[in-house]
């Protein structure tokens, strides 16, 4: 076994989200074998209103999630573990958030994210076919307010953009600084995310990257005061760590500051 180079990963999902394998045990399991010592379950939320539900857990999974988390917390006492879900910042949702997922489950910690913009009078997602530059603005604001709301430990893969925009162009650099910016003002921590490494490389204006993280991005991110976190995001058990050494890496290489996680979660 290799030593790791971080023992704690806040960002982990289970097979309820319909893209990803194992439960709770099973990440718990691998999180002992590689080191880790606090593991936070950030699944893709439900909602009332089923938004995207091809990716998220349904609402009646909610209660065997939680259960299953705090059976974990009796079964492997040797883990800190975390009982969070991963929301996109939608008002008409933002409620349910506050009421009944911290107010009613007890959920100990959200994670701001974006995976979808309206678009055309639909919605796009981030992993697909390229966007164009009004699009990118679009996730720009939508980040902006998942960032000002507050209502996030951290954000998600902020440069996920990378992934649908692939220029480093003015554009691209307007939004990293707007994201940067927002993020400075409300001290909000911005993830480096592990999952980008694992799904390859892709073809761009200056040559072959990473979807995510965009190191352009994390370069830029140290001129402004800011705190970062690591995690794998990872929807299977055996890439519990995937892709954090490389995160890890950019954050070492750009000077950026690890946050304290535990300290801010209170
Ligand atoms: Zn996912
Ligand atoms: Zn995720």
């Amino acid at each position: 076994m290799e030593l790791p180079m971080i023992n704690t990963n806040y960002h982990t999902h289970t097979y309820r989200c319909k893209h990803g394998e194992g439960d709770i045990a099973d990440y718990c399991r691998a999180a002992i074998d590689n080191g880790i010592k606090i593991i936070a379950f950030t699944d893709h939320t439900p909602t009332p209103d089923n938004w995207h539900n091809e990716v998220r857990m349904n609402l009646d999974e909610l209660d065997g999630y939680c259960a299953n988390i705090d059976q974990a917390r009796i079964d492997f006492p040797e883990l800190t573990i975390i009982k969070g879900l991963e929301c996109e910042y939608r008002t008409e949702v933002l409620d349910f958030y506050r009421d009944t997922l911290i107010g009613e489950y007890g959920i100990e910690m959200l994670v701001g994210a974006v995976h979808f913009l309206p678009y055309k009078g639909g919605s796009t997602g981030l992993l697909g076919k390229p966007i164009p530059a009004e699009a990118l603005e679009t996730y720009t604001q939508i980040a902006i307010d998942t960032i000002n709301s507050k209502l996030f430990s951290f954000f998600a893969h902020p440069d996920v953009f990378a992934s649908a925009y692939r220029s480093w162009d003015e554009n691209a650099i307007n939004a990293s600084r707007k994201i940067l910016s927002a993020a400075q003002e409300a001290d909000t921590v911005l993830e480096i995310n592990g999952y980008g490494v694992l799904k390859g490389e892709i073809d761009t204006p200056e040559g072959l990257r990473w979807r995510y993280p965009l190191e352009n991005f994390w370069k830029l991110a140290s001129e402004y005061d800011i705190e970062v976190v690591v995690n794998s995001d990872t929807h299977y058990p055996e890439k519990i760590t995937g892709g954090m050494q490389e995160c890890l890496d950019i954050a070492h290489k750009y000077g950026l500051k690890l946050a304290d996680m535990q300290a801010r979660l209170g």
